[in-house]
């Protein structure tokens, strides 16, 4: 027996033994055509139809020909189909007409092919004349037929179609098609066909079977078809999986006034309010809702000039959204009063929907907490942070034009007027660019993907532009209809105001509003996102739980906290209002790069002496102090990891090259006022040449050969801590010593700066617990680290330098010269700078956290390289038992979000050993 290809929508119980899940379901059968089988089983109005699984039509790709068996099984389904409706296909005393839609597991509206009234001959159509007594509806369906069998099947240009449309209204002076009357679509469905046969070199089918097989091979086709594809490769999804075709009863919106169709959101997609959002069209079919072409009307008038269906609607659409506790976005057509349900499918959504969403939803209790911090992902978070125009500057613009806000935030380039030239502008010279259309089509998707936003004159919150927009995350304006665009002379025109291609224009799809210009941006604050801040605080209980993971020697443990890199006050206040839970890093030498400090560091490094060195360095001492002091005061209660100074001595100095050319020059003019002085300055810098700086004098080594630079840091640290403890702050400083390579470096610099650390606290009279602790960033400080973990009661893995010396990789070169290739030709899986190299890097950072630990089972370990902000990075750093990541203050929730998805993903596992 050849193998089952069909299901008829009440089959879902045999699809589900079949597939063996759900999950499996919506492989074979499509979204669509499960969730059509899916309400169905719930008692939904749904057409009676069957659909023809996505395993056919990966058969029908490989082969170019129906699988054996199909073609008998779908006759079999249209009989059974037939029989429920009460009608015949084909029949013109009572036909049954058909809709043939394409449906792949993930949605991708509008992507591929769907084909109506199939079923519709010249025969037919004067059966069903008769038999509803609606001329005007019966032709107007047999002409989209026509339309859409020539463009989809054939793929024939909707413009020699809509081209002899227009002329006719025009000569008929008609402005909407409702003006259309039954003799005018007739005569228009007699140029249909002439356009069609002229193009096809046929005449329309007339066999209805034969429609209902092109269509359906047409629907498999357009699963490869360039629109699908850009698609795919936008939205990472296989090109594997093949589209299920359904075919379904037909339903008719355009049967007249008791008639229509429409489209709805069970919550807002754009705000994430919990409120129906929808339009539908009276006396229409189809597309026409969309495709933004008509005015339509909102849900809630339903409620007046339909009041039965619109309550019969909302429980629907509300028991649907409890079936998938999730918000649903549905198709629905009314025939002569009766409400049947077209679609139903999780909906696309903002990134601030999609977090009001998930919260509300919990709230709710139609999710657990859980789910809703897992629904949310972390490039959602990156999302909601992304910059908005600066207030300020919005107050000083002039808005040029207002639309709907249909998918937020703030986008500045310059105006194209078609997808081809705007994706072109975009990808070959770089620039940003605004995609600028009456409205938008299937065909203009690459064009938005390529640009900054997005920005029509037609069409509303659900037309073609504004769900793909807010799925893509491309800030969008829809319906902003006092623009006149002038596709042919490239310009736009509001009251005489021309803005023409190319020229810049800033698009802010959270308010509606469009400007001439680039407006600034600026980053928005957490602050006022409180149902973002809502879940982060759930992210973070979850993963500060206590039994999250399991310690080697069986104890339990919370999952990693998420502190933050600062080097200045500011940065602290932001990243403590961020959520970090401390400072990972704080970067010391900014401090000496300061205008009125920079000349006595100078002084400082050419000292001959050491006494006239710390001469310079107690000049220094007071300012570090009170960089520390804000700092502190900054974190109260939680720890402050502050770095000693790392980078090499020259970076102090003035440019070498210069100086040597003024000083050429002095001696050429003869000027010696200040010569001397410059020319031991060139001296000195000569001397502290280095072929490799970077792998040089620096870090400890630095401190080594001129300790009294980190003794003054340290007594400025332990000095400023004392004093904000006095103050009644509670501090927990931590002094991290950069590029340790062996435990003698350590021995060495350690007590020393241990014992400025005590005598500060006892001249103060102050005690508070501090560790002393360093920077594993040099591959033989993670393999020696069980020696080291003896004086460093911290780690902090640097995976920057970490990762440039496992590899041997100097990152500025290997980024621009080679690292692009190596991806793309998989020598190295990602961007190890981004992510970190589990296998090579991240290994010995495991190496490391077990010797360590070994020694000194407390050890507290962290990272502070970029890694600590990326949630593939957060991932590993969880596994191996890292108790925190430290990243940029501006990563802090997107890392919050991730510590809480790993803790989730591995709740209760032990910490991963490196055996
Ligand atoms: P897409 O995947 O692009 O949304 P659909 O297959 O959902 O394409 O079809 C588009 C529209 O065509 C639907 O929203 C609906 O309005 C209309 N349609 C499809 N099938 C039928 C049908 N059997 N009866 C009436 N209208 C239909
Ligand atoms: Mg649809
Ligand atoms: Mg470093």
């Amino acid at each position: 027996m050849a193998k089952k290809w069909v299901y008829l929508f009440d089959e879902v119980a045999e699809a589900e033994k079949y597939a063996g899940s759900w999950e499996g379901v919506r492989g074979l059968l499509g979204g669509k055509g499960s969730g059509l089988a899916d309400m169905t089983r719930a008692g939904v109005p749904v057409p009676p139809g069957f659909t023809v699984t996505t395993e056919a039509c990966n058969e029908f790709r490989t082969t170019g020909k129906f699988p054996e068996g199909l073609w008998d099984q779908m006759l079999a389904a249209l009989k059974v189909t037939e029989k429920k409706a009460g009608k015949k296909f084909g029949d013109p005393a009572d036909p049954l007409l058909v809709s043939c839609r394409s449906g792949a597991k993930f949605s991708m509206p509008g992507m591929m092919n769907t084909i109506l009234n199939i079923g519709l001959t010249d025969q037919v159509v004067e059966g069903m004349i008769k038999l509803t007594g609606n001329p005007r509806f019966v032709w107007d369906s047999y002409r989209r037929l026509v339309e859409m069998f020539g463009t989809t099947v054939f793929n024939m240009d909707d413009e020699v179609f809509e081209h002899p449309m227009a002329e006719y209204k025009s000569k008929k002076g008609y402005k909407l098609d409702t003006e259309m009357t039954a003799e005018d679509w007739k005569a228009e469905v007699s140029t249909f066909k002439d356009v069609y046969k002229k193009h096809i070199k046929s005449d329309f089918p007339q066999d209805v079977y034969k429609q209902m097989e092109l269509a359906t091979k047409a629907v498999f086709e357009s699963w490869m078809g360039k629109r699908a594809v850009d698609y795919r490769k936008a939205t990472a999804i296989s090109d594997d999986l093949g589209t299920a075709v359904n075919i379904v009863t037909m339903v008719f919106g355009n049967m007249g006034d008791d008639s229509g169709t429409g489209v709805a959101f069970t919550r807002n997609p754009s705000t994430g309010e919990k409120k129906m959002m929808g339009e539908y069209l009276m006396n229409a079919q189809g597309e026409d809702v969309v495709a933004g072409i008509r005015n339509t009307q909102q849900i809630a008038e339903m409620v007046n000039s339909m009041p039965e269906v619109y309550h019969q609607f909302m429980d629907i659409t509300g028991k649907l959204e409890k079936h998938y506790k999730d918000m649903q976005d549905v198709e629905f057509t009314i025939e002569r009063g009766k409400l049947w349900m077209l679609q139903t499918r999780n909906g696309k959504r903002t990134a601030a929907s999609t977090v009001k969403i998930a919260v509300d939803m919990a709230n709710e209790g139609l999710i657990t907490k859980e789910d809703a911090v897992l629904r949310v992902t972390p490039d959602v978070v990156d999302a909601l942070l992304h910059p908005q125009f600066d207030e300020n500057a919005k107050k000083k613009a002039i808005v040029y034009a207002k639309g709907v806000n249909a998918s937020p935030g703030a986008a500045v380039g310059q105006a194209y007027f078609d997808a081809d030239k705007a994706e072109k502008m975009a990808k070959e010279e770089k620039q940003a660019t605004i995609m600028v259309r009456p409205f938008t089509k299937p065909d203009d998707v690459h064009g938005m993907i390529a640009s900054q936003g997005v920005l029509t004159s037609e069409g509303g919150a659900t037309s073609h532009a504004a769900v793909v927009a807010r799925q893509f995350g491309i800030p969008c304006i829809v319906g902003a209809s006092m623009i006149k665009i002038d596709l042919v002379k490239r310009i736009m025109e509001v009251d005489g105001n021309i803005v023409k291609e190319g020229e810049w224009i800033s698009v802010d799809g959270t308010t509606g509003q469009v400007y001439v210009g680039k407006l600034v941006t600026s980053a928005p604050s957490l602050e006022e996102q409180t149902d973002l801040l809502t879940l982060l605080t759930w992210a973070d209980d979850i993963a500060a739980r206590k039994d999250i993971r399991v310690l080697p020697d069986g104890r339990k443990a919370p999952g990693v906290q998420v502190w933050a890199n600062a080097d200045y006050p500011k940065d602290a206040r932001r990243a403590r209002s961020y959520g970090a839970k401390g400072i990972g890093l704080c970067r010391t030498e900014h401090m000496f790069f300061e205008t009125e400090r920079l000349p006595i560091v100078q002084k400082m490094i050419l000292a001959e002496t050491s006494e006239e060195r710390t001469k310079q360095l107690n000049l220094l001492l007071p300012t570090q102090r009170k960089d520390f002091d804000g700092l502190f005061e900054a974190m109260d209660g939680y720890p402050v990891i502050i770095r000693l100074i790392d980078p090499p001595l020259h970076e102090f100095m003035p440019d070498e090259e210069k100086l040597f050319e003024e000083v050429v020059s002095m001696r050429v003019k003869g000027e010696t006022k200040g010569l001397p002085e410059k020319e031991k300055l060139l001296a000195a810098i000569k001397g502290l040449h280095e072929s490799n700086p970077m792998m040089g004098l620096r870090g400890v080594r630095l401190s080594i050969y001129m300790p009294e630079i980190v003794e003054m840091q340290v007594r400025a640290i332990f000095e400023a801590a004392a004093d904000c403890s006095l103050r009644g702050i509670v501090v927990h400083p931590e002094v991290m010593i950069p590029l340790t390579g062996t435990v003698k470096e350590l021995e060495w610099i350690q007590p020393r700066l241990e014992r400025i650390a005590k005598a500060v606290m006892e001249e103060k009279k102050v005690t508070f617990t501090y560790k002393f602790g360093t920077m594993i960033e040099i591959p033989r400080a993670a393999v020696t680290a069980g020696e080291i973990a003896k004086l460093a009661q911290f780690f902090s893995f640097g995976t920057n330098d970490l990762t440039q010396m496992t590899f041997g990789y100097s990152r500025d070169d290997a980024e621009r010269n080679f690292l692009v290739t190596y991806v793309s030709q998989g020598i190295l899986p990602k961007n190890p700078f981004q992510t970190l190299d589990r296998e090579g890097v991240g290994k010995l950072m495991q190496m490391a956290i077990n010797d360590g630990r070994r020694t000194r089972p407390d050890l507290e370990v962290g990272i502070c390289g970029e890694h600590g902000g990326d949630p593939e990075s957060i991932e590993w750093c969880h596994i191996i038992g890292n108790n925190y990541v430290s990243c940029s203050p501006f990563r802090v929730p997107i890392a919050r979000l991730a510590a809480a998805h790993v803790a989730l993903k591995y709740a209760g596992k032990k910490i991963v050993e490196d055996k």
